[in-house]
């Protein structure tokens, strides 16, 4: 039975009942009654629909599961953690997360100016501000000017140029100055798919010569009282922690050695993000728990304190894909099942059919369960030299649509006669036997580490999930390009269910896409992001709250420097005002498909 991997991906969060995939949490709705409600108010498109409380749940399992580790092992520094922007800076995910955030002091980490301006504006005054990335002098005022409302931030430098800007405007604006940290370049790199962000050719950090020089520049400015934190960040998504231990083990002698030199205020390491998400349907990719990493950060640290006779160490971490993919579901309408043209009343045979034509029709009519796979196979190989007859001129285009029809239905028929028993043999054919399906959405959008990176995520449609899927399935988005597509892949082969759209919504939902995919993706043919929902839980009901719909079409244009009241000028002046007004309407509409003409509608 297919369950979609459901057990390896979804953590509890989402489960299978009465045939739907529903939330498992409160009052347990299904995600299709959740997508109706939207739905009803007339926004058609892909939906995002966030769930604050699996941000929540990652939160407080984040905390609870560190301080476990602290406890057992009787460590004396503290945990703390804040989430970096980043990954997903979108007001509707992070409003919740620094409210739920509040009580374990949660903080936020920048990169950016723009990211610090949000750090400095809504995270809670005393939870820590990391700051991360490449710095000019401004940016560096900014973070002066953060510390002088009262936020707790640490300046982490990754160049010493950084550290004699901290000078310049320490000197130059008379404010007082933020905490400082050092990220350093380590000698041991990552695992997965990100680990570049580590190791010594990182494009980040300070090699050993540097933070003895940076060490020297803070003594001579009088600033070592300000050095408080090492950091390292080893690369994203790990998917094993040998390669952390490694990295604690060297910063954790830099840090010691550092103390030992007199930094009397060093008194945490940072050991960035990493902790990896289970994107897979199919079998598990993250080979540790939680626990085994909080355990082995706090014994690593400990023993690592214990050889060099200094303090144990406040721990930081800056996951952030641990926090937010789970958090996001995205939703796609299937518009279209490419084998819907191919109904047979649209079969329009002659008296006289080309030889080949009428054995497909033969081997349709003759069809029985025991023939079923043959009779398949062979109508495939027809097909393939009946298009070959049609380049070359012999058969005409009644012809080729003709056998283009009996192909689909000899499929469709021997799918339907052997899916019972012989399943097993049924997918064999897999690669011959495909069903396009076009969904709502377009990939650049929506999953663009997918298009760039080959980012699996997990796939399931949220109802039919009593039935056996029995078409191997290709996904083609609604952009015009050909890279829209998650073609089928027999490794890692997705089924999916025939359906009738006439008759039924088909909706397919993709997990786990909180992390990094909001803010990557692109405006490939000016589709903007989906129409996004937060679901939240009160007295046992379901909230929609925040609903934020995609972007109109003219706030698109406008997105990109059009001169709209040029556009709507330009426009008017060829139109009639009934039909401008009309016009304007559409352009007060999102891109994404609203309604598709049918012709079974007829
Ligand atoms: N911290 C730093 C410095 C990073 O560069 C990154 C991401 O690349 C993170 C934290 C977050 O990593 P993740 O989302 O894998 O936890």
């Amino acid at each position: 039975n297919n369950n979609y991997g459901i057990d390896i991906w979804s953590d509890g969060n989402f489960i299978i009942e009465d045939g739907v995939a529903k939330v498992n949490f409160d009052c347990k709705p299904s995600l299709i009654s959740i997508v109706k409600d939207i739905r009803k108010q007339d926004f058609k498109g892909p939906l995002l629909l966030r769930f604050p409380h699996i941000t929540e749940k990652q939160i407080t399992t984040l905390y609870t599961t560190f301080n476990s580790s602290i406890k057992e092992y009787d460590y004396k520094g503290k945990f703390n953690a804040v989430f970096p922007l980043k990954v997903n800076q979108l007001p509707n995910f992070i409003h919740p997360l620094v409210s739920v955030g509040k009580e374990y002091n949660y903080g936020l980490e920048a990169g950016s100016k723009a990211e610090l301006i949000i750090a400095m504006t809504y995270n809670n005054i005393g939870s820590p501000i990391t700051i991360n990335g490449f710095k000019d002098k401004e940016m560096i005022h900014l973070c002066f000017i953060a510390k002088s409302m009262g936020h707790n931030i640490t300046i982490i430098i990754e160049g010493l140029n950084e550290l004699e800007m901290i000078v310049e405007v320490f000197k130059e604006s008379k404010l007082a100055c933020p905490n400082i940290g050092l990220r350093v370049r380590l000698h041991s790199g990552g695992s997965g798919l990100w680990a570049k962000s580590g190791g010594i050719n990182s494009k980040f950090g300070l090699t050993s010569t540097e933070i003895l020089e940076a060490y020297e520049l803070m003594e001579e400015n009088d600033l070592v009282k300000y050095l408080t934190m090492i950091h390292f960040h080893i690369g994203s998504a790990m998917n094993s922690i040998k390669p952390l231990k490694k990295a604690l083990r060297e910063s954790g002698h830099i840090y010691a050695e550092l103390k030992n030199l007199g930094a009397i205020n060093l008194s945490s390491i940072n050991i960035g993000g990493g902790l990896a998400v289970e994107y897979s349907a199919y079998e598990r990719t993250r080979f540790y728990s939680l626990s085994e990493f909080s355990n082995d950060v706090v014994f690593t640290l400990k023993e690592i304190a214990k050889q060099k006779g200094v303090d144990e160490p406040n721990i930081f971490t800056e996951s952030g894909r641990f926090i937010s993919a789970a958090s996001t579901v995205l939703i796609t309408p299937v518009l279209e099942l490419f084998s819907a043209e191919y109904e047979l009343d649209h079969l329009k045979l002659k008296e006289e059919n080309p030889p080949l034509i009428q054995e497909l029709h033969e081997l349709f009519n003759d069809m029985s369960k025991k023939t079923a796979y043959e009779f398949m196979h062979d109508s495939i190989d027809h097909m393939e030299s009946l298009l070959t007859l049609f380049d070359l001129g012999y058969i005409d285009l009644q012809d080729r649509s003709n056998a283009e029809i009996l192909t689909h239905q000899i499929i469709k028929k021997a799918i339907s006669l052997l899916q019972i028993d012989d399943y097993e043999e049924l997918k064999k054919l897999d690669e011959n036997i495909q069903e396009k399906y076009l969904l709502n959405f377009s990939l650049f959008q929506s999953l663009p580490d997918y298009w760039g990176i080959d980012q699996e995520f997990p796939i399931m449609p949220i109802t039919h999930l009593d039935k056996n899927p029995t078409r191997s399935a290709c996904l083609w988005d609604i952009t015009c390009d050909s890279d829209g597509e998650l073609p089928f892949d027999l490794k890692k082969p997705l089924y999916l269910h025939d359906v009738n759209l006439n008759q039924e919504d088909y909706f397919l939902g993709f997990f786990n896409v909180g992390a990094y995919q909001d803010t990557l993706g692109m405006k490939h043919n000016l589709f903007s992001h989906p129409t996004e929902v937060n679901i939240v839980f009160k007295d046992g009901k379901v909230i929609l709250e925040k609903i934020l719909e995609s972007q109109k079409i003219i706030d698109i244009l406008e997105d990109i420097d059009y001169d709209t009241s040029e556009i709507r000028s330009i426009l008017g002046k060829h139109l009639s005002k009934e039909t401008y007004n009309v016009l304007e309407k559409y352009l007060n509409e999102n891109s994404y498909l609203k309604t598709i003409w049918s012709y079974y509608d007829e």
